[in-house]
């Protein structure tokens, strides 16, 4: 009999891990892993990158180090869509390659909201290359504001008040208060806004946390506006607060609106919303017992009648499911039905401050920070093991 082909798209919290899981149960199958890069990079540290407080070899590493080569092929290539009738995977530079099982594990991309000129003129946090645009466009603005002696401040505009945005504002305004103490700059040289039409309203954190996370970044020099992001420009932002559009002047605006899965979902012609496909209770997508979808590409219903939001601790788990489930497959054994363990929400405000929620516990301040870090190394353990927590620890 043919050996079968079981091909994994994506090497992020949910793909690597299911490979890491497969390998080590060794399935009588051949293993293919696709990624658009050699390195495995954690995303939950990638708004350091683009604040500047952290370098982007400190949170990647090679993809290469989690490969059994025994058993799994890995293959450097864009994946650009999926032929489900006749079990093929195209890719962007290379041929197409078959599958027998496929799990897609392709991640998130910014959702735009149709916004105009958010495509061409928004920053975003999204992958290493989207954080280093951002990285570079900060250190401008610092490398001026150490030579310059204009008066009128540069403003750095953030839309959207998520997660996101606020780890990215803890890190920002960690960086500038460091800068200013180590080269004595003048203060308030560095406008930061963030607007949100609600700003104080995070989803996993209730109001007392939200409020002590917003009140922490003020503190720091941010201001919060109420409003919606209307339209980007070059130079401006319009935003409307209560049927009123404004302006600000800015060439430097971070989206931080939310997200939606890969388009190669769409492209691929899968029942999605928003790029996301509503998987059965054993991650394989209806009708096609050999298509499994797993993190933000994913939607899996909770108990109150919505779906979970997407997150790193949700696809590592769904990526022990996967493996066992594509290992069932091979073997001709029944699937076992995932079922989510909550463990907590951390959101970090600078390296020192957090917000948390764990184990029923809402903790503020260091404590909350500390678990942050827990939450981080135990990820990396997880699936790059020793060898890459040693790497990336810092
Ligand atoms: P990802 O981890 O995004 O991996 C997708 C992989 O697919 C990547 O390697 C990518 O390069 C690759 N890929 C994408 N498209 C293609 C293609 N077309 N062809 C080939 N390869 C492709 N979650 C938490 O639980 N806790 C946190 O504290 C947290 N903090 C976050 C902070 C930030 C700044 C961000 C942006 C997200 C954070 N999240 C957090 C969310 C979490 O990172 C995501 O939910 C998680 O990464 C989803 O995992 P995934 O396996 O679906 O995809």
């Amino acid at each position: 009999m043919e050996r079968k082909k079981i091909v994994i798209l994506g090497a992020g919290y949910g793909g690597l891990r299911a490979l890491k899981e497969l390998q080590d149960a060794h399935p009588n199958a051949d293993i293919v892993m696709i990624n658009k890069d050699p390195y495995h990079w954690e995303m939950t540290a990638l708004h350091e990158v683009a604040a500047g407080t952290n370098e982007p070899e400190n949170i990647c590493y090679p993809i290469d180090s989690v490969v059994d080569s025994k058993q799994t092929l890995f293959i450097q290539d864009t994946v650009t869509g999926i032929d489900r009738e006749n079990k093929k995977v195209m890719l962007k530079q290379k041929d197409p390659v078959s599958f027998d099982y496929l799990l897609i594990a392709l991640g998130f991309e910014t959702e735009l909201l149709g916004i105009e000129g958010m495509e061409k003129y928004g920053l975003t946090i999204s992958d290493i290359s989207s954080v280093e645009r951002i990285r570079t466009q900060i250190d401008q603005i610092l490398a001026e504001w150490k030579k310059s002696h204009k008066e009128e401040p540069h403003t750095l505009v953030v839309g959207g008040a998520g997660f996101t945005s606020i780890e990215f504002l803890g890190e920002l305004t960690e960086r500038l208060q460091s800068e200013i103490k180590n080269n004595q700059l003048p203060k308030n040289k560095v406008k930061i806004i963030c607007i949100d039409p609600s700003p104080d309203e995070m989803p996993a954190f209730d109001r007392s946390q939200s409020r002590y996370a917003v009140s922490k970044l003020e503190e720091q020099g941010v201001t919060f506006l109420t409003g919606r992001i209307k339209k980007v420009e070059s130079n401006a932002v319009h935003y409307e607060n209560n049927g009123e559009v404004k302006m600000i002047e800015t060439d430097t605006f971070i989206w931080g609106g939310g997200i939606r899965g890969s388009s190669v979902i769409k492209n691929s012609g899968f029942k999605e919303k928003h790029s996301r496909v509503l998987v059965q209770p054993d991650l394989t997508v209806e009708g096609e017992p050999n298509i499994l979808i797993i993190g933000d590409c994913s939607a899996v219903p909770d108990p109150n009648g919505g779906i979970y939001p997407a997150t790193a601790q949700i696809a590592l788990q769904q990526g022990d499911c996967a493996a066992y489930n594509l290992k069932a497959l091979v073997d001709g054994r029944p699937l076992k039905k995932f079922v989510y363990h909550y463990r907590g929400t951390v959101c970090s405000l600078g390296h020192k401050d957090a917000i948390a929620t764990v184990m029923g516990k809402k903790l503020k301040g260091f404590p909350a920070s500390l678990m942050k870090k827990v939450v981080d190394y135990r990820s990396i353990w997880k699936i790059g093991g020793v060898r890459a927590l040693m790497r990336l620890w810092k």
